[in-house]
């Protein structure tokens, strides 16, 4: 019998998994100084919440939603983003009575979602994501947007896109929703069969519908910024003004409508321009949704955010060939000649790590030719040697791998020998 990983999912082996660390330590490094401290919510959640949360016309949650009941019968699911979680968190932990709002979140963790499996989309990937919650100011929207466009900058990317939108407010949805039903109603049966539903249920999703995408009727639609009201003409007005003055270019699409249910206002996402980065360019989606924390039972608190895969930005460092400096070699191999040798380099190894230095030694029985060749293939910097001589002299000769450059160094000082010479 052979195991394989499920579908949608992958392993990510040494080698690879450095990528991901560097990429983790620019999102930390952001987090840190925009002052987003991490939030850790559990895997799984009722089911409901997600259903209120992320709203029962998504994909998400018609479609892609790992559902189980577990052994005291409540029906639990893996979490397919963040947001209803931490707004979840922010009403049980009432962070609305915290005296500085907004609350500022990220969260750094697995998402799962059953999703037809293909590049840049899994059903297990992880999400990097901030969320500010309690305020409607506009800067904080630029804010966001800025500390998503900082990952990607930082990550060393060049070809991206902003695109922004305003979704408006309840009112302006539900004239928009209206215009919208007139609109595809007479010729929905042209639409595929999910576009149907939507009509009654959510028609600003037909609009956002892969399927229909380049039906003509979607081009011509009634555009969401034809109807905005003063109110939120004005919020967009002044978050391109931040935008503006943090002198962050965007382009505006009337047409960009996001998968979830419970954004308005503000809405944006990230796209890579870089030749070859594929179908699905995509790269953070993000937006307002002033009324979730209300809908999942606490006071009313406006919130934005963004969430972004670490899956699709590697795939886009990928295209634009940029290569992170992961720097993880390997600082000393020690190569052992006998038992003897052995005790003293498995000493010494314990001693040089205790110390921050990195040392390897073999653990395969292996000749020294055979030692040496791995010290080699590891990219050691630096290599001892130890056997019989050397522990009668209590001196080791220590080569730096690079220039060749041998040093006779006696055992007290190797520590202090290696700290000075391995960066
Ligand atoms: P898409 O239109 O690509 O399906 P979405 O609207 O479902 O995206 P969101 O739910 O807003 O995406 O998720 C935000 C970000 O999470 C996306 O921009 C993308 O970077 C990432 N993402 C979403 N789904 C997947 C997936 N299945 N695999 C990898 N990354 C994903
Ligand atoms: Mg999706």
């Amino acid at each position: 019998m052979s195991f394989k990983v499920p579908r949608g999912t992958q392993d990510i082996l040494p080698g690879e998994v450095e990528k991901w660390q560097k990429v983790e330590g620019v999102m930390r490094h952001l987090t840190n100084v925009y002052r987003y401290p991490e939030i850790r919510t559990p895997m799984f959640e009722s089911t409901e919440l997600f259903q209120r949360g992320v709203g029962d016309s998504t994909d998400i949650v018609q479609k892609e939603m790992y559902t189980f009941e577990d052994r005291g019968g409540r029906s639990m699911t893996l979490r397919p983003e963040g947001t209803a979680s931490i707004s979840r968190a922010y009403v049980e932990h009432k962070m609305f009575g915290n005296p500085d709002q907004p609350v500022k979140v990220s969260y750094l963790g697995p998402m799962f979602r059953y999703e037809r499996s293909q590049k840049g989309r899994y059903r297990q990937f992880v999400q990097f994501g901030v969320e500010a919650i309690g305020s409607k100011d506009p800067a904080i929207d630029a804010e966001v947007i800025e500390l998503a466009m900082r990952v990607y900058q930082e990550s060393g990317l060049k070809h991206l896109k902003l695109v922004i939108n305003s979704l408006g407010d309840q009112e302006v949805r539900q004239a928009h929703r209206q215009a919208l039903i007139d609109h595809f109603a007479p010729h929905i049966g042209e639409f595929c069969s999910d576009c149907q539903k939507r009509l009654e249920q959510n028609p600003l999703r037909i609009l956002d519908c892969k399927v229909d995408a380049e039906n003509p009727l979607t081009a011509s639609a009634p555009k969401l910024t034809d109807y905005l009201n003063e109110e939120s003409a004005t919020y967009f007005e002044q978050v391109k003004m931040y935008l503006d003055a943090l002198g962050i270019d965007y382009v505006v699409d009337p047409n960009l409508v996001r998968g979830l249910d419970y954004y308005n206002h503000t809405t944006f996402e990230i796209m890579s321009t870089a030749e070859g980065f594929g179908a699905i360019t995509t790269l953070c989606g993000g937006g307002r949704y002033n009324g979730l924390v209300e809908e999942i039972g606490g006071p009313e608190s406006p919130g934005i955010g963004f969430a972004m895969s670490i899956e699709r930005l590697l795939l886009a460092l990928e295209a634009e060939e940029v290569t992170l400096d992961t720097e993880d070699a390997l600082d000393l191999y020690i190569v052992t000649m006998d038992d003897a040798a052995k005790l003293k380099a498995v000493e010494f190894a314990s001693s040089f790590r205790a110390r921050g230095i990195s040392a390897d030694i073999d653990y395969a029985g292996r000749k020294m030719k055979a030692q040496m060749k791995a010290a080699n293939r590891l990219e050691a910097k630096y290599v001892m040697v130890l056997g019989s001589s050397e522990l009668e002299e209590q001196a080791v000769n220590i080569k730096n791998m690079e220039t060749g450059d041998q040093e006779k160094v006696p055992f007290h000082d190797v520590v202090n020998y290696l700290l000075t010479h391995k960066q």
